[in-house]
C-alpha cells in the first residue's frame, strides 16, 4: 500500500497559528504521532477513527527515545496510509525533523514537510519584540540551549556568538540561562544589553520578563519562569516598552470558566479568548432534543421561541415533516433575545418582536399591545411558566411545546478543579448553575472565584443556593455578559 508521511509543524501553541495545510493534513490523517508542545486543540479536527499516538515527554519520565520514534514511524508507514508527524513549532527548527526525514528517506518512504511558525519568532512577536529592526538588528540567530549530551563539552562557539551582529534567540529552559549569560559576557557581549525571557509564548497566559544580559538569569529564577520558554538577547528587546500589545487586552492574565453546553460554548469562549482570557471549558449541561411531531404552526397567531436551542429543535421537527420556514408564514414570531432572533434568521425568519430585556417578563411586556388568541411557546422541558401564565391571564389559548431537555454532562475532577481555581466562572442559565453545583458537590465554588450571572433569572437560582454573584450582566445575553466581565476586570 502507498504510504506518505507528512512532517508537520503545529506552531508555538496558539491554535490560531496552525497553518491551513497543517489543519488539512490533520483532518485526513490515518495516524498522527504527536509531541507535547502542540496546541491543545490541534487534534480536534482529526478523523474519529485516526490512530493518535503520543510520543512526547511524560511528567517525570523521559521522552520516547528518538530512535524509537523513528522506528515507529517507519514501521507504521510500511502499513500504508497518510501519517502525520505533528511537532511543536516548526519541524526543522530544533525539532529533530531533519533526523526523522533522513530515516524516512533511508527507508524509501515518501514524505513532505509542512513548515510552521517557530517559537523564536512567535513568542517574541507576542511579547512585542521584533527579532529584526532596521536600526537595531540586521540579523537573528536561533541557538539551542539543550545540546546533544553525547556531544563534547560544548558545540557552541561562544566567541562567535558573542560577536554575532544581531539578535540571539535561545531555545531552552531557564536552567542553563546563568551559564549562557556568563559565557556570552565572558566572550565580550555587553553585560548591559537588554534581554527577555518569554514563557509559554502565544498561550493566553504568556509571561515576559525583561532585564539585562547580566541579570536575566536571576530575574527568571525570581519570577519562577517555567518551560517552555525562550530567551532573547539584543537591542530589539528595548522595543517591547513601546510595542507590548498582548498585555493590553482587557482580560489578559484572567481565567474564565465557561459552564454552558459544549455545543453553545464556542462563541462565548472565542470572544473571551480574543479579549485575552484563558478559557476553561467546563460544559456542565448538554441539550438533547425530545422526540415528537412537527406542530401545526398555522393554527397559532403567536409563536414564541425562548432560546436558540428551541429554534434548531423546532426546525429539525419541521424539516423531518417536509416543512420549512413557510410553516411560520401566518404567525407573529417572537424571540426572547437577539441570539434567538439570529438563530431564526439563519432559517430565513425575521423575528417580528424582540423585547428590550431578554427574559420572559420582557417578552410579556413587549407583547402587551399584541392581540393573542392562540399562542405556542416552543421551549425547554421544565421551563419557567411565567410566559404561558401571563398569556392565559389575558385570555389566550396557550400550548407549551417542550422541544428539548437539559441533562448533566459528566465533568472529570481535573476540569472541575480548574473551574474552581478560575478568576471568573460564568453562568448563562439556571440549569448551568444547578448542574455545576451538583457536579461540584460539597466543594461548591471557591470564594476567590468571581461568579458571573447572565441576568436576573440565573441570579435568582444562584441566590437559592446562597451564592451572590459578583457580576451580573446589564444586558441579558452573551455580549452583555462579556461586557460585564470586562467592566469588572478593568474597573
Ligand atoms: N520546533 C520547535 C522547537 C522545539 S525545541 C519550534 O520551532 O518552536 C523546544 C523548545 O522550544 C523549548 O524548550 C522552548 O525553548 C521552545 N518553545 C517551544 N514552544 C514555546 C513556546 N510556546 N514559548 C516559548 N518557548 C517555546
Amino acid at each position: 500500500m502507498n504510504a506518505r508521511v507528512a512532517l508537520v509543524g503545529a506552531g508555538p501553541g496558539d491554535p490560531g497559528l496552525l497553518t491551513a495545510r497543517a489543519l488539512d493534513l490533520i483532518s485526513r490523517a490515518d495516524a498522527i504521532y504527536y509531541d507535547r508542545l502542540i496546541p491543545s486543540s490541534a487534534l480536534d479536527g482529526a478523523r474519529s477513527d485516526a490512530e493518535l499516538i503520543y510520543v512526547g515527554k511524560r511528567p517525570g519520565a523521559p521522552s520516547m527515545p528518538q530512535e524509537e520514534i523513528n522506528a515507529a514511524l517507519v514501521a507504521r508507514a510500511k502499513r500504508g496510509g497518510l501519517i502525520v508527524r505533528l511537532k511543536g513549532g516548526d519541524p526543522f527548527v530544533f525539532g529533530r525533523g531533519g533526523e526523522e526525514a533522513l530515516e524516512l528517506r533511508a527507508a524509501g518512504i515518501d514524505f513532505e514537510v509542512v513548515p510552521a511558525v517557530t517559537a523564536g519568532i512567535a513568542a517574541t512577536a507576542y511579547a512585542g519584540i521584533p527579532v529584526t529592526h532596521r536600526d537595531r538588528a540586521s540579523a537573528v540567530a536561533f541557538v539551542t540551549g539543550h545540546e546533544d549530551p553525547s556531544k563534547p563539552e560544548s558545540a557552541i562557539d561562544w566567541t562567535a556568538l558573542a560577536a554575532f551582529p544581531g539578535t540571539l534567540v535561545f531555545y531552552m529552559g531557564v536552567k542553563q540561562l546563568g551559564r549562557i549569560a556568563e559565557q556570552l559576557i565572558g566572550a565580550g557581549r555587553p553585560a548591559d544589553q537588554p534581554a527577555a525571557v518569554v514563557e509559554r509564548g502565544t498561550h493566553p497566559d504568556q509571561r515576559t520578563i525583561t532585564a539585562t544580559l547580566a541579570t536575566i538569569a536571576e530575574a527568571a529564577i525570581a519570577a519562577g519562569i517555567k518551560p517552555p520558554s525562550i530567551t532573547v538577547v539584543g537591542e530589539v528587546v528595548g522595543l517591547r516598552d513601546d510595542l507590548a500589545w498582548l498585555e493590553k487586552r482587557p482580560l489578559h492574565g484572567r481565567s474564565v470558566a465557561v459552564t454552558r453546553a459544549r455545543a453553545q460554548a464556542s462563541g462565548l469562549a472565542h470572544k473571551l479568548r480574543e479579549l485575552g482570557a484563558t478559557v476553561i471549558e467546563t460544559p456542565t449541561i448538554r441539550v438533547t432534543a425530545l422526540p415528537g411531531d412537527a406542530p401545526d404552526l398555522t393554527s397559532y397567531d403567536l409563536v414564541c421561541l425562548t432560546s436558540p436551542n428551541g429554534v434548531s429543535c423546532l426546525f429539525e421537527r419541521l424539516n423531518a415533516a417536509g416543512l420549512d420556514a413557510r410553516a411560520l408564514a401566518t404567525a407573529t414570531v417572537a424571540a426572547i433575545g437577539p441570539g434567538t432572533a439570529r438563530a431564526l434568521s439563519e432559517h430565513g425568519i425575521t423575528a417580528d418582536l424582540i423585547p428590550a430585556t431578554f427574559v420572559a417578563e420582557g417578552l410579556i411586556e413587549a407583547l402587551r399591545d399584541t392581540p393573542v388568541k392562540r399562542a405556542l411557546i416552543a421551549t425547554a422541558l421544565d421551563a419557567r411558566d411565567v410566559l404561558p401564565e401571563a398569556l392565559r391571564q389575558r385570555g389566550a389559548d396557550v400550548d407549551v411545546l417542550a422541544l428539548y431537555e437539559t441533562v448533566a454532562e459528566p465533568l472529570d475532577d481535573q476540569t472541575l478543579a480548574a473551574a474552581r481555581a478560575a478568576d471568573y466562572i460564568t453562568f448563562t442559565s439556571s440549569s448551568t448553575v444547578t448542574f455545576f453545583l451538583a457536579a461540584a458537590g460539597e466543594a461548591g465554588l471557591s470564594h476567590d472565584t468571581r461568579v458571573v450571572s447572565i441576568g436576573p433569572v440565573t441570579t435568582a437560582t444562584l441566590r437559592e443556593h446562597s451564592i451572590a454573584p459578583a457580576v451580573e450582566a446589564q444586558q441579558y445575553d452573551i455580549d452583555g455578559l462579556i461586557a460585564a466581565i470586562v467592566a469588572d476586570a478593568t474597573g
